[in-house]
Order: structure tokens, then sequence, then C-alpha cells
């Protein structure tokens, strides 16, 4: 995953933590370049915990979760609207097989 706001690829971190941080930005999981970090106040980009306030927030399974609470937000149902137009194609196509 590239840096988000220069579009650099995260090279082989090597030994060590990576300097790169993660943050979500707009319900997505982004990865910041330390060139990026240093250059723009990138945490005010970050989405913001609803309960708590923080940060620190991780995307799994279409959510956005707080990693220091126990706060979550759904993705404004875009997963569950992309599944759901995926399984009526296949009901669609399956139709159509068995009308013909
Ligand atoms: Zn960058
Ligand atoms: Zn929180």
């Amino acid at each position: 995953m590239p840096c988000y706001r220069c579009g650099t690829r995260q090279t082989d971190p090597g030994k060590g933590p990576s300097p790169w941080k993660r943050g979500v930005v707009r319900d997505e999981q982004v990865l910041v370049c330390p060139d990026c970090q240093q250059a723009h106040d990138w945490v005010a980009d970050l989405d913001r915990c609803g309960g708590c306030g923080s940060t620190m927030l991780v995307r799994a399974l279409g959510e956005t979760r707080c990693r220091q609470c126990a706060w979550a937000k759904a993705a404004g149902g875009t997963a569950a609207a992309g599944d759901g137009s995926l399984a009526a194609d296949v009901e669609e196509a399956l139709r159509r097989r068995f009308e013909r």
C-alpha cells in the first residue's frame, strides 16, 4: 500500500519497526511515509474515534474500530451493498440460464 499523500511505495523495512505510520482517513486504512509525517500535519487528516477522540483506529471487516476503547463504526453500508449486488448478479445469471 502506498503513502496516502505522495503515493510513495513502502520499501523493504528491513530491521526494526517501520517508520511508516498507519491510520484511517475517510474510512480507508492508509499508510503515511516518513517524509509526509514530517512535511504535513497528517494526524489532522485522520478519522477520529467517535467515543474517545483517539486517532488509533483500524479498519477490519468493513468497520472502523478504535484500539483505545470499544467504539466501532460500520462503513456506511458500502461493503454490504457490494455483496448484495454481487449476489443479485449471480441470481440474475442463474435465472437467465434456467429460462433458456
Ligand atoms: Zn508520503
Ligand atoms: Zn476510542
